[in-house]
C-alpha cells in the first residue's frame, strides 16, 4: 500500500495518484482554501429575504454536532437572520448531541421542528441497506434531505443553511452518494418493505438531481447554501470553543476529533467502510486538516491510530443490537464488494453529474 508523504491518504482512495516525491494528487493539486466570499453570502441572504413569503429567512437543520451548531450561531448571532430550525431524528442520535440541541435552543429562542420517521420502518431500512450494500449513511442522508425539503416547503422558507464544511471534502465513499433510484432498488429487492413504506419514508419518492435543480431554480424548493464555503473558517478546535461559549455546546470528550460524534453508528460505519474500501472518513478529514495546516502529519497519525478503525469500535455490539443485526451479519456486511449496485443508480443523476463535471471544467479554464 502506498501512503502519501504529505498527508495520510492511501492508494485505496479512488483515482489517487502519486508524484515522484510520493505526494498524492489531492495534496499536489491543493491550492489552499479560497472562500467564495462573504459579500456573495450576504447577497444571497438579501435576495432570499427580499423575495420571501415566510416569516423566516432561513432553515437551519440541527444535528447537535459541531458544524450545524456553528451555522446556527452564525445565522442568528452574526448575520441576524430570522431562523427556523429543525432536526430529523435518524434514530441514531447520541445523547450528547440531543442535549446540545436542547441547550442551544434554550439559549437562543428560535422555533424548532422535530421530524421523526416511523421507527420500525427506519430500522428495517438501515438493516437492509447495511446487509445489501454495506452502507447506511446514504439512506440516512436521503431521509434527512427529504425531511429538510419538507419542512422548508411547509414553512415556505427561502433558504436552507447547511453545516457542510470544506474539511469534509473528498471524504465521501462513492456508494453513499444520495441516489433514490438505487435506494429503492436495494430495498425493493430485499422484500422486507412494502412500496408504501418506502414511498412514505422518501416523502418525495421520484426526486433526482435534475428535478431538485429545476425546483430550486423555479422557487418550488428553497435555495441550499453551505456558508462555510463562503467565509474563512475557524479551525476545528476554535469552532468548538466559539459554540461552547455562545450556545453552551459540549464536546464529546471521549474522542479528540469529533466531527459526526452526533451519530452512534459513525464509528461502526467507519470500520465497515475501511474493511470494504480500504479507507474511511477520518483518514480523508485528517488529511484535509494537514493540507489546511490545522494539524501536523505526526498529529494526524496519532489521532488516526487512536481511532483504531481496523478494529470493531467499543459500542459496536450496542449498535448491532439496535439495528437487529448479528455478529455473522457484520461479517457478511464487511465482505460486500464495493459498488455492488453501481448499475442501478439513476440515469438522470449520472447525466447530471457528467454535466456538472463539464461545467466545472469550463469554469476552471
Ligand atoms: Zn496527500
Amino acid at each position: 500500500m502506498n501512503t502519501c508523504t504529505k498527508c495520510i491518504m492511501n492508494d485505496h482512495y479512488p483515482g489517487l495518484s502519486f508524484n515522484e516525491k510520493g505526494e498524492c494528487s489531492l495534496c499536489s493539486k491543493y491550492g489552499g482554501f479560497k472562500p467564495i466570499g462573504e459579500e456573495k453570502l450576504l447577497e444571497i441572504f438579501r435576495n432570499a429575504t427580499a423575495k420571501k413569503r415566510s416569516e423566516y429567512d432561513a432553515l437551519v437543520p440541527l444535528s447537535g454536532g459541531k458544524d450545524s451548531t456553528y451555522i446556527l450561531h452564525l445565522a442568528v448571532n452574526v448575520y441576524k437572520l430570522n431562523v427556523l430550525t429543525m432536526t430529523y431524528d435518524n434514530g441514531l442520535f447520541n445523547q450528547i448531541a440531543l442535549d446540545n440541541i436542547e441547550r442551544a435552543l434554550s439559549k437562543i429562542k428560535v422555533k424548532h421542528i422535530l421530524r421523526k420517521p416511523d421507527k420500525e420502518v427506519l430500522l428495517k431500512i438501515y438493516r437492509n441497506m447495511l446487509l445489501q450494500s454495506g452502507d447506511i449513511c446514504g439512506a440516512c442522508d436521503i431521509g434527512t434531505k427529504s425531511n429538510i425539503y419538507k419542512v422548508a416547503n411547509d414553512y415556505s422558507v427561502p433558504l436552507i443553511l447547511y453545516g457542510t464544511s470544506p474539511l469534509e471534502e473528498d471524504s465521501f465513499i462513492p456508494d453513499s452518494i444520495q441516489d433514490i433510484s438505487r435506494f429503492r432498488y436495494i430495498l425493493k429487492s430485499s422484500g422486507d418493505l412494502t412500496n408504501k413504506e418506502i414511498e412514505d419514508f422518501l416523502i418525495y419518492p421520484r426526486l433526482n438531481h435534475f428535478k431538485i435543480s429545476f425546483y430550486k431554480k423555479t422557487g418550488k424548493f428553497a435555495k441550499e447554501v453551505s456558508p462555510l464555503f463562503y467565509i474563512e473558517n475557524p479551525t476545528d478546535k476554535e469552532m468548538g470553543d466559539i459554540i461552547a461559549r455562545e450556545l453552551d455546546w459540549i464536546e464529546d470528550h471521549s474522542r479528540e476529533y469529533s466531527k459526526h460524534f452526533d451519530c452512534i453508528a459513525e464509528p461502526l460505519t467507519n470500520y465497515i467502510r475501511n474493511k470494504i474500501y480500504g479507507y474511511e472518513r477520518h483518514l480523508c478529514q485528517y488529511s484535509n486538516m494537514i493540507r489546511r495546516n490545522e494539524i501536523s502529519r505526526e498529529k494526524a497519525i496519532e489521532l488516526y491510530s487512536a481511532d483504531n478503525v481496523t478494529t470493531k469500535p467499543d459500542n459496536y455490539q450496542h449498535v448491532l443490537d439496535h439495528l437487529g443485526l448479528t455478529e455473522d451479519d457484520l461479517e457478511k456486511i464487511t465482505n460486500i464488494h464495493p459498488l455492488k449496485y453501481e448499475k442501478h443508480i439513476s440515469k438522470m443523476n449520472k447525466l447530471f453529474a457528467g454535466l456538472m463535471k463539464i461545467k466545472q471544467r469550463i469554469n476552471n479554464r
